[in-house]
């Protein structure tokens, strides 16, 4: 049994079975609340399609952001025991707080959603439209550790078209968060729906989760793949149509 990473018969002043150590508590947690919090992460399961957010979420601005989590994250690691006067170390907190922000968490900021550019389908391409192996670079919201592999997506047109790499840009704006890979798969097929106004639409997940590589299970080899099949993405022989394009071949990363 482990105590935020600490063995329970490791003597910790004597009051470890109460749910301390070294006079500190788990933060109010019980050992079976810690362990649940455990189970969940390993789990993956998801709560809800929306990425759940606070009604605050956007009151700070991102560079208000960026300091406080800069501040967060030095804490962190003095708690850690790093010593944040070496030079290789200093900027880290900056360049985390940065990263989160700008780069892997901005798909939280509606503000960042990309615009669709949608045209009239001219060619009247009534067929399925697959774009395959778009990558996709998420992370675990349990874990904070990166999620990687590739989407496939397909859409079936009503009469209007997107530009092709406003697919890869929808891919990319919903990983850009905290992510569990059922939410995201759900998430882009909600949103080709919307933008291109049609139930038929497919999109595949196939990703490997680094928090089941590089820890818990250390498993290096498997990948998760997820599906959300709308309107004639149901029907047996399109949705096989579908997987015949992509092929559906292992990631490899
Ligand atoms: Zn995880």
């Amino acid at each position: 049994m482990k105590l935020n990473g600490i063995s329970s018969n490791t003597p910790l002043n004597g009051n470890h079975l109460n749910g301390k150590h070294n006079g500190h508590t788990l933060n109010g947690h019980s050992h079976d609340v810690d362990q649940l919090i455990d189970a969940i992460g390993d789990e993956h399961g998801a709560a809800s399609i929306d990425t759940p957010m606070r009604p605050d979420a956007f009151d700070l601005d991102d560079d208000t952001k960026i300091d406080l989590i800069e501040e967060h994250f030095r804490e962190i690691m003095g708690i850690l025991g790093l010593d944040l006067t070496d030079d290789s170390l200093k900027g880290s907190p900056r360049r985390v707080a940065k990263m989160y922000v700008k780069e892997i968490f901005r798909g939280l900021n509606p503000e960042n959603k990309p615009a669709p550019t949608l045209f009239d389908n001219k060619f009247r391409y009534n067929e399925m439209l697959v774009e395959k192996d778009i990558l996709v670079q998420t992370y675990c919201e349990h874990h904070f550790v990166p999620i990687i592999g590739k989407a496939h997506v397909a859409y079936i047109s009503s009469g209007k078209v997107i530009g092709l790499s406003k697919l890869n840009r929808i891919v990319e704006y919903f990983s850009k968060r905290p992510q569990v890979q059922e939410r995201l798969t759900v998430q882009i097929a909600d949103e080709l729906k919307k933008v291109l106004e049609t139930e038929d639409v497919a999109v595949i997940v196939d990703a490997k989760h680094l928090c089941v590589s590089t820890r818990g299970v250390h498993d290096v080899n498997s990948s998760t793949i997820t599906a959300a099949y709308g309107g004639k993405f149901e029907d047996e022989a399109t949705r096989q149509e579908f997987l015949r394009y992509i092929s559906c071949s292992n990631v490899t990363i």
